[in-house]
């Protein structure tokens, strides 16, 4: 339809893009008059026509095309544009019908062999709607980032439930328009969709985007059939796909979605995007915290899989990066959670799969790679660890740090004491630091250091929070570990 008719606006999910390049970037939109009442569009393809420019008022439009929104893909729309300028700001927006689009900016990477001074980037994860505001993200949008990077739990999949800050429409989510709902809910949110507008994003998922700690084919719950577990992954997997602003090489094939890549910043970062969640064995001995014994140490069992580890091994040989960023989900460190009952740890997190574990830490070292640095969500707690080849061995070499992004919502206002967490802050001699609050982190990168500014908002229940920075850590280029720098 070339001159489609809307019932209301239908760029009320906003716009995005995301998966920079030093010549591009794929931009996003969606069109969907009413969002919470599945979109309101005739099943029919619409053309949507794109504008990129070099200035907020489109004077200086540098390229422009058209495209089709499909009902296939919830009439979603993602624009690969290349041929742009490196480590370049631009402008783009959409027009459908006599419609236009919120001008959205982005920003291209450095050409693959500039050393920029310097890149600031933020990540958080674990926004569930009904535990609060997305408080951080107002803040975040003033500050001056190339990139927003999402480790993941994005949506939660779970019914709406009374008594909350806010209500997930609908019931637990499955199918695929159920998945559609779900993200529209959340896209609708004014300040989540406004700082998608304002920066590129980097996305990956985590369980809840699909089912709470699932685990390729196994589904927390027992009795699930294989068969109908896929297919409901099928269901989460294509609405991430129409939802994010996501390559083609991204695109979901039925059940499966490679969401592993990589994203260059010059000479400075590599990025490497993980996908934690579909090729790992199931959690040993249940997800919950075991003891490292039995099945922690099976040989077979694996976090990655094997052609996603073999691909980012490779891509870490072939690294010329100062810093090699892993965008992941789960906590790389073996934290020790237990009492004076014996060593705990999370079987959900990599420390349940100890040989996968080992075999990545012993790679850095043995293969020297540059400032491994590995970014992990999940938990809702921030956490400083220095990563140790052998974590029993206080004297052990650091071959690289990690920083845990707390949640910017889930688990309600946060900052409180945590007997449980205090402990294993000081039973672990790896660990810097740890907090409960909610928010985000701030990375500054330079050649020379990292600086990771632990921003924090008070509280989620209501809107408006101020913003505190609780702590800054700081690691010096060729010395793995993290120094504080203040607050702590
Ligand atoms: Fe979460
Ligand atoms: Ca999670």
């Amino acid at each position: 339809n070339e001159s489609p008719k809307f019932l209301a606006y239908p760029f009320s999910l906003g716009v995005a893009s995301g998966d920079p390049e030093a010549d591009g970037v794929v931009i996003w939109t969606r069109l969907s008059p009413d969002p919470l009442d599945g979109g309101r569009l005739d099943p029919e393809p619409i053309r949507v026509e794109w504008e990129v420019s070099q200035d907020e008022a489109f004077s200086k439009i540098v390229q422009k095309g058209k495209c089709l929104a499909t009902p296939q893909l919830g009439h979603s729309v993602h624009v690969e544009l290349t041929g742009l300028s490196p480590h370049s700001w631009y402008f783009y927006r959409f027009h459908a019908g006599s419609e236009i689009s919120p001008v959205g900016r982005t920003r291209t990477a450095p050409k693959r062999m500039d050393m920029p001074d310097k890149m600031k980037f933020a990540f958080t994860s674990c926004q569930h709607l009904e535990s609060g505001f997305f408080n951080g993200y107002p803040h975040m949008q003033n500050e001056d980032l190339d990139l927003v990077i999402h480790l993941g739990d994005y949506i939660y999949e779970y019914a709406g439930r009374d008594n909350r800050v806010r209500k997930h429409l609908g019931k637990e989510v499955e199918s695929l328009d159920e998945y559609r709902l779900r993200y529209s809910q959340y896209r609708m949110d004014e300040d989540l969709q406004e700082t998608h507008r304002l920066f590129p994003w980097l996305v990956t998922w985590d369980d809840h985007e699909f089912d709470n700690n699932y685990a390729n084919l196994v589904s927390e719950q027992d009795g699930i059939s294989p068969e109908s577990f896929l297919a409901r992954r099928m269901n989460a997997y294509q609405a991430y796909y129409e939802f994010m602003p996501l390559r083609k090489r991204s695109f979901p094939q039925g059940p499966d979605m490679k969401l592993y890549r990589k994203c260059s910043y010059g000479q400075l970062a590599d990025f490497f995007v993980l996908d934690t969640r579909q090729y790992r064995t199931d959690q040993p001995n249940g997800d919950r915290q075991k003891p490292m014994t039995g099945k922690v140490f099976d040989s077979q069992a694996t976090m990655l899989g094997s052609e996603q580890e073999g691909w980012l091994m490779g891509g870490l040989l072939n690294s010329e990066a100062t810093w090699n960023v892993l965008a992941q989900q789960v906590m790389m460190a073996a934290l020790n959670r237990g009492d004076d009952k014996g060593a705990r740890y999370s079987m959900d997190q990599w420390p349940g799969y100890e040989v996968s574990r080992r075999r990545l830490l012993q790679f850095f070292h043995d293969r020297k790679i540059s400032n491994p640095v590995v970014l992990t969500g999940d938990i809702h707690l921030n956490w400083v660890n220095d990563l140790q080849l052998d974590f029993k061995d206080p004297k052990s070499p650091l071959v690289g740090t990690e920083w845990v992004g707390t949640s910017m919502t889930s688990a309600g206002n946060g900052g409180n004491f945590i007997p449980e967490y205090e402990r294993a802050a000081k039973q672990n001699n790896f660990v810097k630091w740890y907090n409960s609050n909610r928010g985000y982190v701030s990375c500054e990168l330079t050649k020379d250091h990292w600086k990771s500014y632990f921003r924090a908002t008070p509280f989620v229940t209501k809107k408006g929070s101020p913003i505190e920075t609780k702590a800054i850590f700081m690691i010096e280029e060729g010395q793995p570990g993290a120094h504080l720098v203040s607050g702590a």
